[in-house]
């Protein structure tokens, strides 16, 4: 009996052992095959908010901004990625067409007349005073200054509205606007050649140097620039000579792969002459109409820095004369832009200045100082930071902008 009852209880425990494997090895499959238990679980620490959390701030934490917290863009526009996901094919760099370059000024012509209103209607409404007394005359002297037109071209202009405003007797509103327009064509000046010359040799590319302080606008001067040219049907190859700033050379290319143009660009801290060089050199091979040659922001005051930049002219030179050597200014920056100018006036000779940002400053009058101190003319302004906000210079509808309809 005893062996009897024994051998049940054998059986039961072996039963019970058999079963007990069978659910431990299903639930041994039922885990997901990731890390060991012993791996710390990583949880954020608490004052960080979660990517779309929309937590109250609280007195000691106030709520963030993206940028603050310092989360790329995308991370926040896309919360879930899809579970399975299939991996997309890189899709095939789009190559844009950039808009015609006629008819641009027009179109940004309220850009820059938002921002010059102090300057040109100003003026009108000085100058429609019933008694234009030395007080009034004063407030013009002071609005052309604050508009940074400078000393000198400023008093010519109102020596010259002084005495054709006495001839003119009665001061009908369409007679000032006319004279004012006048005037202010003049001071601007109608006779520059303000065309980006592009034509090259022979058997050579046109070759544009672009320079300019950092920050400018003179690598995105250099993009716009060329998408005017592709708009105009040229081809164009682009020269990545900032080696200074670590990402130029990036930013260059990702605005020549936009319209299809080639960058040749070095490693980060190269020879900039020796880019410039080898840029020349594949827009001969490719038998490029036009090679666009950004160069680094060299700061005035390193004279080392200066002297490498005529390096680079010199250099590049080797395989012909340069076309252009465009210097890119920021219209904001008044009597700091004029030294800026004078100096690297000493070192290449600049034949043609860009003006950018004009879109953000009622300083417009820096064109007529700036063409005044170099005595070469605005061929381009740069009126906002989209692609296609760079329009050749036109004195006609600059002056109309400064004055408004
Ligand atoms: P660089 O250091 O001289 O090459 O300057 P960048 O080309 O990098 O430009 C500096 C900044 O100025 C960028 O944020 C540009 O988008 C901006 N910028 C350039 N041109 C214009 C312009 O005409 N208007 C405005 N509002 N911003 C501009």
């Amino acid at each position: 009996m005893d062996i009897l009852i024994l051998a049940v209880v054998i059986a039961l425990v072996a039963v019970g052992a058999i079963s007990g494997l069978v659910v431990s090895s299903r639930k041994k499959k039922q885990l997901p095959p990731t890390a060991p238990p012993s791996t710390p679980t990583i949880t954020a620490p608490p004052a960080e908010p979660q990517v779309g959390e929309d937590a109250a701030p609280t007195a000691q934490e106030p709520r963030r901004t993206i940028e603050e917290v310092g989360l790329p863009e995308a991370e926040v526009a896309e919360p879930a990625a899809p579970p399975v996901a299939e991996p997309e094919a890189p899709a095939a760099p789009e190559i844009e067409v950039p808009e015609p370059t006629a008819g641009r000024l027009v179109r940004l012509r309220a850009r820059l007349a938002r921002s010059q209103n102090s300057l040109g209607k100003g003026l009108l409404t000085l100058l429609s005073r019933e008694h234009l007394d030395e007080d009034t005359w004063e407030e013009i002297e002071e609005t052309l200054l604050i508009a940074d037109v400078g000393v000198v071209p400023t008093q010519e202009l109102v020596d010259r509205l002084r005495d054709r405003v006495k001839v003119l007797g009665t001061r009908t509103p369409a007679d000032l606007r006319a004279l004012l327009k006048e005037e202010l064509l003049t001071l601007v000046g109608t006779d520059f050649d303000r065309a980006v010359k592009t034509e090259g040799g022979a058997d050579t590319p046109g070759v544009v140097m672009v320079v300019g302080v950092n920050g400018t606008g003179k690598t995105t001067t250099t993009g716009k620039l060329a998408r005017v040219l592709v708009a105009d049907g040229r081809s164009v190859v682009l020269g990545a000579a900032d080696t200074f700033r670590a990402a130029a050379a990036d930013q260059l290319q990702t605005w020549g792969d936009r319209v299809g143009a080639r960058t040749v660009r070095g490693p980060e801290g190269g020879d900039p002459a020796s880019i410039a060089y080898d840029a020349v050199k594949e827009g001969i091979a490719e038998g490029a109409d036009v090679v666009l040659i950004d160069t680094a922001g060299r700061l005035h005051t390193k004279t080392g820095l200066m002297d490498e930049l005529g390096k680079v002219k010199r250099v590049v030179e080797k395989h012909g004369p340069l076309d252009e050597v465009l210097l890119v200014l920021d219209a904001t920056t008044g009597q700091n832009g004029l030294t800026q100018a004078r100096v690297f006036a000493e070192v290449v000779d600049i034949t043609g200045i860009v003006l950018t940002k004009l879109d953000g400053t009622a300083k417009g009058g820096i064109v007529v100082a700036v063409q005044r101190e170099l005595g070469v003319p605005v061929k381009l302004i740069g009126l906002g930071e989209g692609a296609d906000d760079l329009a050749p210079f036109e004195p006609e509808a600059f002056v109309d902008a400064l004055i408004g309809d």
